[in-house]
């Protein structure tokens, strides 16, 4: 449900209170909203910057009714909210994105055969519904391969790599015997994304294309822009902009791609919420992709963004934020912290970015 035209002084809803609704309300701060955060873990990052917070679990009724009735919108900062939760709340007021798109976006088989009617390539996959898939699924697809959970998989969390020789049947009990893809594995050049808002008058802006370094399957640098012949960077952001219209997207959307050494783009994953190698924008742009993402849920107009410098931006992973004070005297470095108390391997606790001339 698109029409939506807040003033000031609305609340806005945010399902999920980690970073990304953290800094979505800082963003809608700014532009005069109120923010009121929806999730279940008690000392969420968001709960400590906004006006109003409820800690209860996504399938409890009562709290998601008073929720509805005190704000004026609903977004999410997460693609895993139950669809239960998301159609309940879809029936009371407007909740954008559409939850419709979560369906999609929250099934990889789905996902990629999505992707594939627009005509934009994927990796070549195969369904491993049962534990006997997978021979024909190997035969289908060759090795290597990666094998993922259909549900649920980030970070590269519920993936497994079939290599030859290896055995397709303990990769299977490593993802824990569930409804999988298996997906070739693509020798990459280079791993790129396309952070694009879409308002709610049909409007897109993409920021530049940015290159992602992950180690260990997370995030760890962005660089913008990215590495790419012009023509690479244009089509990079077609796709983007393809997707979003066929949604008929309302908000920021990321889709991650991998680059083939011709150049060639391959659709790994759309995440329909602000994303990791957006985190950039915050200072590299005249506009962030969070101030971009609440513009377009309020239904006023997106920014038209233009990009400071050449940026970077470096993840601060589990007991790297011990160190973070390293980064405080140095010259164009921006310190954001998450705010979060236990720092756990790999977790996300704050990231740095650096602006330089271009
Ligand atoms: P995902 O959870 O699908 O986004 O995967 C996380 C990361 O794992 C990606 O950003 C890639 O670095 C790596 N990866 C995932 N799928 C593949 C693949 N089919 N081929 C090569 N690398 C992959």
């Amino acid at each position: 449900m698109s029409g939506v035209v807040l003033d000031p002084l609305a609340t806005i809803g945010i399902l999920g209170g980690g970073q990304l609704g953290r800094m979505l309300a800082l963003a809608a701060a700014r532009l005069g909203f109120k923010c009121h955060v929806f999730d279940p873990t008690p000392d969420s990052p968001a709960f400590d910057v906004v006006h109003r917070v409820t800690c209860a679990d996504y399938t409890d009724a009562e709290a998601l009714d008073r929720f509805a009735a005190d704000v004026d919108v609903v977004t999410y900062e997460f693609e895993n909210v139950p669809a239960q939760t998301a159609m309940f709340l879809s029936s009371r007021l407007a909740v954008l994105p559409d939850p419709q798109i979560l369906a999609t976006t929250q099934d990889r088989l789905v996902e990629k055969t999505f992707i594939g009617s627009l005509g934009i390539r994927t990796a070549a996959f195969a369904a491993v519904t049962q534990a006997g898939d997978l021979p024909a699924a190997v035969g289908q697809i060759g090795v290597p391969a990666v094998l993922k959970t259909r549900r649920l998989g980030y970070d590269g969390k519920g993936q497994v790599m079939i290599e030859n020789g290896s055995d397709p049947r303990a990769a299977w009990r490593e993802v824990g015997g569930q409804p999988c893809i298996l997906e070739a594995f693509v020798p990459f050049e280079r791993e790129v994304s396309v952070v694009a808002a879409r308002g709610q008058d049909g409007a897109i802006e993409c920021f530049d294309v940015t290159e992602n370094e992950h180690r260990d399957h997370i995030l760890k640098v962005s660089r913008v822009p990215a590495a790419l012949p012009a023509a690479a960077a244009q089509r990079a952001r077609q796709i983007a902009e393809t997707i979003a219209h066929k949604f008929d997207y309302v908000g920021v959307l990321a889709v991650e791609m991998f680059v083939l050494p011709g150049g060639e783009l391959l659709v790994n994953e759309i995440a329909p919420r602000v994303h990791n190698s957006g985190h950039w924008t915050l200072d590299g742009a005249s506009v962030s992709q969070f101030e971009q993402h609440i513009r377009a849920v309020a239904g006023w107009t997106l920014a038209k963004p233009v990009r400071l410098g050449r940026v970077e931006m470096i993840n601060l992973l589990g007991s790297e934020i011990e160190d973070f004070r390293r980064w405080l005297d140095i010259r164009g470095a921006a310190v954001h912290l998450y705010g979060k108390s236990a720092v756990r391997p790999g977790r996300k606790m704050g990231h740095i970015t650096r602006v330089f001339p271009d």
